[in-house]
């Protein structure tokens, strides 16, 4: 079993790449990287017979909705067959990833695991199949419930404000971090925010979800259990550690919940001086639309997944420092100020999510430097 592996220099660029991003957001590169290592590590012929679907999505960390990271690696061919008989394309072949380069692999997942949070340590699918199980014999959901949070929660994406974009279900603590598949984990995001979002644990639901699920519902919900239909002719208390709402009465509440659980507050006009100051050449941000703050929000969010930041005595600060450096290293990229071409980065190109990432990565750099 190899203990590194080499992942093509040409892998972010390839267009099979960037069609899957583009399809699926910057999780699915993410997976990519981790199936690759997997595959290196334990199917080093790249042959993935035996494995179903939901394997593959496991050993790829894949945290969207179930299913569709292997039918796009299909749609792009990076998978060939079919379910239980997948192969890695071309992998015996052209073998860009074989094992050797001793450390060099170790240094990048180091890298990334210390940038991004990732969980490159356990890539035994067997253990996350295991994990999956127990997510759902955590608790599990019935489909009126997701449909009845879903209208509360409305039709936009509740971490990106995206109103044109498939929502798919989040866990809110991943089940690879010991969440459950039941209703009180799940919200509606979408798609490229359900994959971009990492270890991230913020439950962006309203905070009368609950008691309006409840009554949208008609029963009290049965969390932490798989939902059956109750025994007992008559009403009786609630399992639900939640408060249980009187349906007459309950007022729609508009509670925030515990600061304790909350990030720091995006400091938009901050960040955007911050833009103002490292690169004052580039188009001034004179508007703070609503698409624009809600940008700025995913940005700050993702920043404040970084572990060091997070653990940071002073997560606020740490993640401005980070937006410091962050435009200032675009500052330094020849091509993003317009040295290179008749075109310019703005603040909107900085913080869109994929660009964001190449920018860190160095990306505009390498080529244009
Ligand atoms: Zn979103």
């Amino acid at each position: 079993m190899a203990t590194d592996a080499r992942i093509s220099t040409g892998l972010p660029s390839h267009p099979k790449t960037k069609k899957l991003v583009r399809r699926l957001g910057p999780g699915a590169g993410w997976g990519l990287v981790c199936l690759f290592l997997w595959v290196a590590s334990n199917r080093s012929d790249g042959d993935l017979s035996g494995m179903s679907t939901e394997d593959i999505e496991l050993a790829a960390d894949w945290d969207g909705d179930d299913g569709v990271f292997v039918k796009e690696l299909c749609a792009v061919r990076f998978l060939d067959g079919e379910e239980g008989s997948y192969i890695i394309h071309d992998w015996a072949e052209h073998n860009p990833w074989a094992a050797g380069s001793k450390g060099r692999s170790a240094a990048a997942k180091e890298n990334a695991n210390k940038k991004w949070g990732g969980d490159l340590a356990s890539q035994n699918a067997g253990k996350r199949s295991q994990r999956l199980s127990e997510a759902r014999a955590k608790g599990t959901h019935t489909a009126d419930q997701w449909v009845a949070l879903k209208a509360i929660c409305g039709p936009a994406c509740l971490r990106c404000g995206a109103t044109d974009k498939e929502i798919v279900k989040d866990h809110i603590v991943p089940i690879y971090k010991g969440g459950s598949d039941a209703i009180d984990n799940l919200q509606p995001i979408c798609r490229s925010c359900n994959a971009a979002k990492g270890p991230d644990c913020t439950d962006l639901r309203p905070a009368d979800w609950l008691s309006r699920l409840q009554v949208a519902c008609e029963t009290p919900a049965n969390f932490g259990e798989t939902p059956a239909p109750s025994p007992s002719p008559s009403p009786s208390p609630s399992p639900s550690p939640y408060p249980t709402p009187t349906l007459d009465t309950e007022p729609t509440v508009l509670v925030d919940t515990p600061a304790a659980n909350r990030p720091p507050a995006c400091p938009n006009a901050e960040i955007v001086d911050l833009y103002h100051q490292r690169l004052p050449t580039l188009p001034r941000v004179d508007v703070l639309s609503d698409g624009r703050k809600r940008t700025i929000a995913a940005r700050w969010r993702d920043v404040l997944n970084d572990p060091d930041i997070r653990k940071s005595p002073t997560p606020r600060d740490a993640a401005l420092e980070f937006f410091d450096w962050y435009f200032d290293h675009a500052s330094k990229s020849k091509f993003l100020i317009g040295r290179v071409k008749d075109w310019r980065a703005d603040f909107d190109f900085l913080m869109t999510p994929s660009k964001f990432v190449k920018v860190v990565e160095g990306h505009y750099h390498k080529e244009h430097a």
